[in-house]
Order: C-alpha cells, then structure tokens, then sequence
C-alpha cells in the first residue's frame, strides 16, 4: 500500500512517520508514505496557495489550480482520493478497513477556510475525524492513516484488530492489567493468574461486553 499525503506544512509529517509501529512498517517496506508540499505544485513566484474567497467574508481558501495539479500529478490509474473535511463522513474502524483495502490513498489536508469547492469534483471521499473544527487537515490525516494501517495484515496481526474496541459493533475491549499485582489496595482480579485460559477467555468476554 502506498499512502500520498498533500499539505502546506510536510514537516507535521516527519516525526509521524518515524515513530513507533508506523515508523518501523515504513522503514521495512510494509507501506509506503510521503508528505509532499503543496506549494510545490504552483507556477507563481510566491508559491501562492490560498486567496480571498469570492463573495467576500473571513479567512482564505485553498486555491484549485496547485490542488489540482497535485491531485494529477500524484494519482494513479488505482488512486482513491480523500479531502479532510470537518463535515465529512465520519472516520470510523469499519471506514479505516475499507481505505486500507486500496492500493494507494491520495490524501488532500485543507487548511485556513478549505478549500475551493470546484476540487471535490477530483475527491473520491471527504472524511472527518470528529465533530469539531481544527485548523488543519494534517492530524485528521494522520489518525485516517493510523487506523487504516492497522489493517494491513504484515503491520498488526488480524487477531488483534478483531478482537478490540469497535470490533464488535460498539463493544469495548476487555479490561487490561500489567505488574505490580496489587496497587494501592487495589488487586488484579483473581482469575487472570489463575492460569485457566478457558475461565480467563470467559471473564474478558463479559467484562467486554459489560463495559
Ligand atoms: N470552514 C471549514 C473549516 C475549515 S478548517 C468548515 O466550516 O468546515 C481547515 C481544514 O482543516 C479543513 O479544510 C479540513 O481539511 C481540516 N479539518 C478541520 N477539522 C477537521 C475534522 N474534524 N476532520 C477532518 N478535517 C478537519
């Protein structure tokens, strides 16, 4: 899988992609990312991306030319596109396992008012993370990346995204305990070091279900 994301700050992306799990898939081969800089798709001097909207009112917009030159520079014959868009189809571990499925995700981070609205005719799918506004697309990226890498089956074991939260309908995982065995009064529960897997399976199912 190859996952090309479109932005006026790459650098948000540097660290992203060399930390933890993601950053070890990345360096072996298991998937491939790069952020690129929008500006580098303008023609102008000044590398301008944004301007006033038509119509007048607050802040700027996204211009379509560097998106689009973008969107047709980076895609390919198999590119499923995606803006991020706070009033977009909600992110959700069903929507993360489909996208995953793609061979390559093209995805566009909008900035400052959005972006203009004549680029979505170039968008597959505008995704939000939540119903709240940021000032950016890029950590809606980042967490639609996540949450899509975890599917990929040589990143994380299929065993594990199928048996935590939102595996099941809305169902949570089980509660987790680690040393020491007591703490502050409070003990791990009996039956996970009694030893018995059936019993332990049995306790973590309905405590699942119970939460
Ligand atoms: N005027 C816009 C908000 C722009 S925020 C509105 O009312 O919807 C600037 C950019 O941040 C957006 O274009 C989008 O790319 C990104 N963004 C903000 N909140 C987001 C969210 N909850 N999910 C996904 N992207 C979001």
């Amino acid at each position: 899988m190859r996952i090309d994301v479109v932005t006026i700050f790459p650098e948000l992306f540097e660290p992203f992609f060399e930390s933890g799990l993601l950053g070890k898939s990345i360096k072996e081969g298991k998937i491939e990312v790069q952020a690129h800089d929008l500006r580098t798709f303008t023609r102008d001097k000044h590398r301008q991306v944004d301007d006033y909207p038509f119509g007048g009112g607050r802040g700027m917009i996204l211009m379509i030319e560097p998106l689009y030159r973008a969107w047709e520079t980076l895609k390919q014959d198999n590119t499923f596109t995606i803006l991020m868009s706070a009033g977009g189809k909600l992110l959700t571990k069903t929507r993360a396992a489909r996208f995953s499925r793609h061979d390559h995700l093209l995805i566009f981070c909008g900035r400052y008012e959005g972006v203009d609205q004549r680029f979505l005719d170039c968008v597959d799918a505008e995704v939000s993370i939540g119903k709240y506004v940021l000032f950016g697309g890029e950590i809606p990226a980042m967490a639609l990346i996540e949450s899509a890498a975890r599917f990929i089956p040589e990143i994380l074991d299929p065993e594990v995204t199928a048996n935590e939260t939102y595996s099941k309908g809305p169902q949570r995982d089980f509660p987790q305990f680690t040393r020491p065995r007591e703490f502050g009064g409070i003990s791990v529960p009996s039956v996970l070091l009694s030893g018995n897997h059936a019993k332990i399976d049995k306790w973590r199912e309905e405590n699942s279900e119970r939460i």
